[in-house]
């Protein structure tokens, strides 16, 4: 079709207000003509999000206590979400096989709760009062003897498995965003809110975007991670195996691309406590902090941090429209999480409680890598933190993918 001279200008214009300069991997803002429409499908999709199916959902996964890599709950774990993803929709599961050996100069060996920070990963620089970190190791400070018993076999080296499920996009089938969290945890708990509270976000969205009447443009891989808590080996056996794959199809002329071409890679972990700097005394508010946020994280010292920047004000900005409790802010010091392997590949971001660095880091989680982080240490104001992050990535993958639903009266979009 041609194209008069005057609407290319146009078109160019809009472009060049809206579109990445420098980038094709973030599909272009929505057009004019459709916005009206986007926003009532999104809103309609973020609508479906619940809070109750959100802590069901986390409630579901700490039946396998900590599921730390490596051991029988860890399998038993993913065996429940590919199952539990079958049964949303997502019935295309499939698992990455890597084999993982235990790094003995990378264990961690604070046996508790012992070190006062001092500087932070990431880039990032800590600032007014610390509280004390470090990863438990300990079965006795677990008081519950159910979790003791639970959590007792210990990892060993070995094969590992990770799953995930695609929804597949109707016009770019052969491109993605991938929605990440981490399902394994530590600490003797119940990993409830690192990263269950991920997993289940990943998963609520997953079910919500499989329904039969919803489509998307593009494609999008719903991935649970496995062994991040080791150093981000999963993710890392995943951008090995598959980053040479993309965009190709096969087999040949079947219009199917096995590894979409990544558009960008959108990682949580822990989504659901905010409670504020520690006090003087190294101990934390009892409640979630009134200015509790949802913080969206790049790396400004990655090769894409332009594009990753990019793609983090579109999840700023699909929070501000569509998150109906809590605000986003956005920083530049994303580290230590799944999306860090992505970071110099494509545009990369993270959602989580806090920032990694300058908050986690400082010891403003109390439960991080503890006994307590177990589904009854939180409350419904830390649970809707987490769903309020469940609404910005849905609302921004919703708008990146062209999701739309289908109309079952009038059977149109
Ligand atoms: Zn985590």
């Amino acid at each position: 079709m041609r194209i008069a001279p005057t609407l290319i200008l146009t078109a160019f214009a809009a472009l060049a207000a809206c579109a990445p300069a420098t980038s094709t991997s973030i599909a272009a803002a929505p057009r004019p003509a459709t916005a009206i429409m986007d926003t009532v499908s999104i809103r309609a999709l973020v609508g479906q999000l619940d809070l109750e199916r959100y802590k069901a959902t986390i409630k579901g996964l700490t039946q396998f206590g900590d599921r730390r890599q490596g051991t029988a709950r860890n399998r038993a774990a993913i065996d429940w979400i590919e199952t539990q993803l079958k049964s949303y929709g997502c019935t295309n599961t499939e698992r990455i096989t890597y084999n993982y050996q235990i790094d003995t100069t990378r264990a961690r060996t604070a046996a508790q709760r012992s070190r006062l920070p001092t500087t932070a990963p990431g880039g990032a620089k800590i600032r007014g009062n610390v509280a004390p970190i470090g990863v438990n190791n300990d079965s006795l400070a677990q008081p519950d003897p159910r979790l003791r018993a639970l959590n007792t076999e210990q990892t060993v080296s070995g094969e590992r498995q990770e799953v995930y499920c695609t929804k597949v996009g109707t016009t770019h089938p052969d491109e993605m965003y991938i929605v990440g969290g981490h399902m394994d945890g530590i600490g003797w708990g119940e990993a409830a809110n690192d990263d269950g509270s991920g997993t289940a976000l990943v998963m609520e969205i997953a079910r919500i975007l499989s329904a039969p009447n919803v489509t998307t443009d593009r494609s999008i891989r719903f991935i649970l991670w496995n062994n991040e808590e080791s150093g981000l080996d999963g993710a890392r056996a995943y951008v090995a195996q598959r980053q040479a794959l993309q965009g190709k199809e096969s087999p040949a002329g079947s219009g199917k691309y096995p590894e979409p071409r990544w558009l960008g890679m959108i990682q949580h972990d822990m989504m659901m406590f905010d409670h504020g700097m520690p006090l003087a005394d190294h101990t934390v508010r009892k409640e979630q902090r009134l200015e509790a946020d949802v913080n969206i994280e790049f790396q400004s010292n990655s090769k894409m941090a332009d594009e990753s920047q990019k793609l983090a004000w579109i999840f700023a900005n699909a929070n501000e429209k569509f998150a109906t409790d809590y605000p986003a802010t956005v920083g530049r010091h994303m580290t230590n999480t799944d999306s860090t392997p992505f970071m110099d590949i494509v545009a990369s971001i993270s959602l989580r409680e806090n920032e990694r660095g300058a908050h986690i880091g400082a010891g403003w989680d109390p439960n991080w890598h503890q006994p307590t982080d177990m589904y009854s240490t939180y409350s419904d104001k830390d649970f809707r933190l987490g769903l309020n992050a469940a609404q910005t990535t849905l609302a921004a993958i919703a708008q990146l993918t062209g999701a739309k639903i289908l109309d079952k009266v009038s059977n149109r979009y």
